[in-house]
């Protein structure tokens, strides 16, 4: 007998972690960082829904932080099982994690700082970077699409998800006196999307499905178009004499940026000029992207091949030595900088905006998602004053807003994707969304065919 418990990413799209019970022990199907507000962050990853001993094994659909960065704190609380995913993905873990360590002990050490009350309130990171690298040992790289043991009874098989490099849907069955088959999308990507392979088509037909629902209800723009539009905003800010500034997460946006400039640039669409990628990490990401020309598609492995190499280094110059970065700003010449973070919260991309803002030469280009509360959102807004590191500054720059670039599948994606399932589903689990997207995806699924959707909060279990 064999139950679904929803823990993370119910009702909200993160710290994904869901709990799959069977009679060999729970399986976790991801175990992603909740971000959020200080304290419940703390909170909430620091809990697990069963003991960490307990658990039988993870399998991980892909390495973004918000499905895979609890997994250092699994460990260290007791769990001594294997974690299952892609090749890929367990490359990016290692960057990932690390670089979450880092977070995370920089945080405690900001508040032990700030605080003065005594020794009895100071806070411990949520994990260390010696704990990422504990956790390292048990990580096991797996195949795409070779079905896998890994508990009694309870085969796993990694399928393309199209979402980012290494991503997967994760086909769970379950041996009895009929097969039951679970179906856990992780997150979707698109059709068509540059670099990687398009998700897994068909889905194999599942008795239940747990799917996410990010975008449920948007159509995005057409990435080729985007890619367009911005080579037409560099051209014109080069024609003025400035520098194009683009805030852009370290894994996927960054490597799409540069493979878009690096084909504009090779089809004769854009004069060559300076592009720095301006962040020790995305750096690091991109180098396992060149590890992994496995992913690719076949577009981008002939691109690639045609070039001489990967992410090359004779367009594109990566920077992770901070004087390097800060020379940057004493150079006046036209050019682009893509750093992070993407939200515009932390990191180089801060000194590159307080450095390039008020100038109105200058073009600020926003690809991503912009959290409220977030510099990056009042940037998209046009405020006439953004704050960095404490000081006002007048937002002269030209903003421009490319919303084409998304690694989610929009809602034409999961018609084309999951409908077909749906007359076959004995249920059908919706996460990872606002809760207006949620409806969407449960719309989608009932005019489909589906008569059982549910919306789980955290807590709630379902038998299979
Ligand atoms: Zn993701």
């Amino acid at each position: 007998m064999a139950e679904l418990e929803f823990h993370g990413a119910a009702e909200t799209v993160t710290g994904s972690l869901h709990v799959l019970h069977t009679d060999d022990g729970a399986i976790y199907l991801d175990c992603g960082l909740f971000q959020g507000r200080r304290e419940d962050s703390r909170r909430i990853n620091q809990s697990f829904p069963t003991r960490p001993a307990d658990v039988k094994c993870v399998l991980l659909s892909h390495a973004h932080i918000d499905h895979s960065g609890r997994l250092p704190r699994l460990y260290r609380d007791g769990f001594t099982g294997p974690s299952y995913a892609t090749r890929a993905t367990c490359s990016l873990l290692s960057v990932m994690l690390a670089d979450s360590a880092h977070i995370q002990e920089e945080d405690a050490r900001f508040w032990n700082e700030k605080r003065a009350e005594g020794p009895q309130d100071f806070i411990q990171p949520l994990y260390t970077h010696e704990d990422v690298l504990k956790a390292m040992e048990h990580f096991l790289g797996v195949p795409y699409n070779q079905p896998l043991p890994v508990a009694g009874g309870v085969t796993a098989t990694f399928l393309e998800a199209g979402h980012v490099l290494g991503s997967s849907s994760v086909l769970v069955e379950l041996d009895g006196w009929r097969k039951t088959r679970l179906l856990y999308t992780g997150d979707l990507g698109r059709f068509d999307m540059p670099i990687l392979r398009d998700p897994h088509t068909p889905l194999p037909e599942v008795d239940y499905l747990i799917t996410e629902s990010t975008y449920a209800n948007r159509r995005h723009n057409d990435e080729a178009e985007m890619a367009d539009k911005l080579v037409a905003i560099i051209q014109e800010t080069r024609a003025a004499g400035g520098k194009v500034v683009i805030p852009a997460f370290s894994l996927g946006r960054t490597q799409h940026l540069v493979y878009a400039l690096s084909q504009a640039i090779a089809a004769g669409k854009l004069e060559p000029l300076p592009i720095y990628v301006d962040s020790p990490l995305s750096v690091n990401i991109t180098q396992v992207f060149r590890e992994h020309p496995e992913c690719y598609d076949a577009e981008a492995r002939d691109f690639w091949h045609s070039q001489g190499g990967v992410f090359g280094r004779d367009m594109i110059r990566y920077i992770t030595r901070v004087d390097d970065s800060k020379a940057l700003n004493d150079m006046h010449e036209p050019m682009v900088i893509i750093a992070s973070s993407g939200m515009c919260e932390f990191g180089r991309i801060l000194h590159h905006l307080k450095n390039t803002v008020e100038d109105e030469k200058n073009t600020v280009v926003m690809v991503g998602f912009q959290a409220q509360h977030t510099l990056g959102r009042r940037i998209v807004e046009r405020a006439e004053q953004i704050k960095i590191f404490g000081r006002m500054y007048e937002l002269l720059a030209r903003v421009e807003v490319l919303n084409g670039f998304s690694a989610h599948a929009d809602m034409d994606d999961f018609a084309k994707l999951l409908a077909p399932l749906a007359p076959r589903l004995k249920a059908a689990f919706v996460v990872h969304g606002e809760p207006h997207q949620v409806s969407a995806m449960r719309d989608t699924l009932v005019a489909a065919g589906c008569s059982a959707v549910h919306i789980p909060t955290k807590g709630d279990r379902f038998k299979l």
